[in-house]
């Protein structure tokens, strides 16, 4: 055979192949299909609610929504939801899906338990998470890269677990909240923690980011004050050209940044310097919550922490050294007092939890403190769905059930905008297209 006649002859195969898929009967196609029966569906948070509908699912997407229960094409899975309400997937906008074992527990973990079994913990949150109906997260700080290789098993299909936008490792400066060995000997220090996450001066924070950015980090994490956890206080821990050296890096790469603050003072520089979120904000007042909702900036309250905190002082009163201990007591005490000042002001609230430090799996929990401290059910929601794909720059992936949209859909019983707390009980979870085991 000469080359035009291979050429020919490939060509004639080809077509063949292209022959036999459209020649698939409509029941073949429907087979491919899964017809969920929705009784009310949230499926735009903060429109109408809608009543009975069809939801169409095919190759992991949202194929159609049709008003009314459409009998189903033969061939096709139909899933019976019509006593529930149905709503997008959830999103916790901030995670550590490493652990959630804190303080002293924490501590003896990190020298009993190596990054191997680490990883298997890493899954086992995952799965608490996604159960827990957040089919989405945003992990901001976890070491040894077992988020980013759980975030790629997941996108392999090996494994089963929430979509993962990661930061891999968070980044301060020496001494600051993200420096392990604050609070360890020097001997335990040096020999636990490695310190490329670390860095001073504007050449060394931009090498940091370049080196998160190298190993696959999706967005920047970082920390202008020290944090409760770590002991490193409440106050400025970064100068404005290193701060500014990371967001700029990470802007320059496509990255957002994620800053994690307490004081109102490095709140204000992050805000001021263009950061794309403040985690936990602690202390914001009036103008700095002008600023950010001038600036577009997303405030993550994680009000979450403050049950991780009391459920682990009611099991065991020394369960952290007593200077972080003093440290978690104001923070306690100060709970909700930012999210009162930014909501009425206009910020946006992406909804976060800190999990980790709360526990993995009752991520819901958030929804009720939100409520308390001013937003209603509705804002609530759109704060874990809408407001925070847009965070994470997914709002064309995920956050509402629409056509084309990935098939991230979860259904609980009773109506979330009526007592919000029933988004702590799954009924039904499904990530992109696939129905997730509850228990
Ligand atoms: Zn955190």
């Amino acid at each position: 055979m000469n080359r035009p006649l291979i050429a020919l002859a490939l060509l004639a195969s080809t077509a063949g192949i292209a022959a036999t898929v459209s020649a698939q009967t409509p029941t073949e196609a429907a087979s491919t299909q899964t017809w969920i029966h929705a009784g009310r569906v949230i499926a735009v948070p903060g429109q109408a609610v809608r009543g009975p509908t069809t939801i169409v699912v095919q190759d992991g997407r949202i194929a159609a929504l049709h008003d009314g229960f459409m009998p189903a094409p033969a061939g096709a899975k139909i899933i019976d939801l019509k006593g529930k309400t149905v709503l997008p997937g959830l999103i916790d906008s901030h995670t550590h899906l490493g652990s959630d074992r804190a303080g002293n527990e924490g501590l003896a973990a990190a020298m009993t338990d190596g990054l191997a079994l680490n990883s298997y913990e890493t899954q086992w949150n995952g799965m608490k998470t996604l159960r827990a109906g957040f089919t989405t997260v945003r992990n901001l700080g976890d070491e040894g890269g077992k988020v980013m290789a759980y975030r790629e098993a997941i996108k392999r299909g090996w494994v089963q677990g929430p979509r993962i936008v990661d930061a891999a490792e968070s980044l301060s400066t020496t001494g600051g909240h993200m420096d392990g060995r604050v609070g360890l000997s020097d001997e335990a220090g040096e020999g636990m923690v490695h310190t490329e996450n670390l860095c001073d001066g504007v050449d060394d924070c931009r090498r940091a980011v370049r080196r998160q950015v190298g190993r696959g980090a999706d967005v920047i994490k970082f920390a202008t004050t020290g944090g409760v956890n770590s002991g490193t206080g409440l106050a400025t821990r970064i100068y404005e050209d290193e701060a500014r050296a990371i967001i700029d890096t990470a802007h320059a790469y496509g990255k957002k940044v994620a800053v994690h603050a307490h004081g109102l003072d490095g709140i204000k520089l992050a805000v001021r310097l263009g950061a794309d979120s403040i985690e936990h904000g602690t202390t914001i007042d009036d103008e700095t919550a002008r600023m950010m909702a001038k600036n577009g900036t997303y405030y993550v309250p994680t009000l979450s922490t403050v049950n991780g905190y009391l459920e682990r002082l009611a099991a065991n009163p020394n369960a952290y050294p007593p200077a972080i201990k003093k440290q978690i007591d104001w923070r306690i005490g100060i709970t909700g007092k930012s999210l009162q000042i930014a909501f009425p002001l206009g910020v946006r609230i992406a909804y976060g939890t800190d999990a980790g430090v709360s526990k993995h799996g009752r991520n819901a929990d958030e929804f009720e403190l939100l409520v308390k401290f001013g937003m209603s059910p509705m804002d609530a929601i759109k704060a874990a769905t809408i407001n925070a794909a847009g965070l994470l720059g997914l709002e064309k992936e995920v956050g509402t059930l629409e056509v084309g949209k990935s098939a991230d859909i979860i259904a609980v019983d009773g109506d979330p905008l009526a007592d919000v707390r029933v988004l702590k009980r799954m009924a039904f979870v499904m990530v992109r297209g696939d129905v997730i085991a509850l228990n």
